[in-house]
């Protein structure tokens, strides 16, 4: 079964009397292993369409099947489960908290999923040393670059061993030498077996994917690689 599976998906934003159709029979399987890229203009669906893949939002009409199950029939508790679970997000902004320093940030999801502090401090320097930040762990957000920010957000990520890395604009507020190495890193995590989302407008990023999809005008249209 594929871990994502959006079949005839569709949003409608209702506000007042004027509806708006953000998103038009969006049909996307995404299977273990695979890196997809989505494209797309502004105001053509992009953030309604990771909303959904990230649980934060439900489809008007159309099933969203992650892992198996139907989105539609989990609650919001069952949801944030799910989403500190199974899913692990990368934004545009980093969203580190300031005030703690590189290793607690990591730390974050895994109190959520309740694991022990040891287990926690073993996984966070794992997954901050798998990143190349070794030897930054107890610095601050603010004292960081923001090439360095990214990479505590990536490990952040997927220390819950994610079965989907949803990244949204992930190099949007990096320069192009750093923006590099943050997609090098998405690539060799997807040749480890990390299923990889990103969200992007720029070619050149959507490039790194195996599969990159078009969003326009609420619809979704195959660009590069096979059709399932
Ligand atoms: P993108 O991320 O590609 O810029 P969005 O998903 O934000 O696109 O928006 C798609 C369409 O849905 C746009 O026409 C936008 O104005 C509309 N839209 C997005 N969010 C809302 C909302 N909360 N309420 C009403 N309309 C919305
Ligand atoms: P709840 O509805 O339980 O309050 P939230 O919607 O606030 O859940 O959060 C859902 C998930 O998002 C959390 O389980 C957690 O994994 C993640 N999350 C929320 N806030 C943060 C944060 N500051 N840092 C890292 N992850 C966070």
């Amino acid at each position: 079964i594929p871990s994502v599976c959006l079949e005839g998906v569709g949003k409608t934003y209702q506000t007042g009397a004027v509806a708006v159709e953000a998103l038009k029979d969006v049909n996307i399987s995404v299977y273990a292993g695979d890196y997809l890229a989505i494209m797309g203009p502004s105001g053509s669906g992009k953030s309604t369409l990771m909303n959904i893949l990230g649980c934060l939002d439900r489809p008007t009409v159309g099933r969203y099947l992650l892992d198996g199950l139907d989105v539609a029939t989990l609650d919001d508790r069952q949801l944030a489960r799910i989403r500190n679970g199974k899913l692990g997000f990368v934004f545009q902004n980093f969203q580190l908290l300031p005030r703690i320093d590189a290793l607690s940030n990591v730390e974050l999801p895994m109190i959520y999923a309740g694991l022990g502090a040891r287990e926690r401090r073993r996984r966070a320097e794992e997954a901050l040393t798998r990143v190349g930040l070794a030897e930054r762990m107890r610095h601050k957000p603010n004292e960081m670059s923001g090439g360095q920010k990214q990479r505590v957000a990536i490990a952040r990520a997927l220390v819950n061993r994610p079965l989907l890395l949803l990244a949204d604009e992930p190099t949007g507020n990096l320069d192009s030498k750093t923006s590099i190495e943050i997609m090098d890193i998405f690539q060799a995590l997807n040749a480890e077996g990390t299923t990889i989302i990103i969200i992007t407008h720029e070619p050149d990023i959507a490039a790194y994917a195996k599969r990159v999809v078009t969003c326009r005008d609420g619809r979704v249209t195959q660009r590069k690689g096979e059709a399932e």
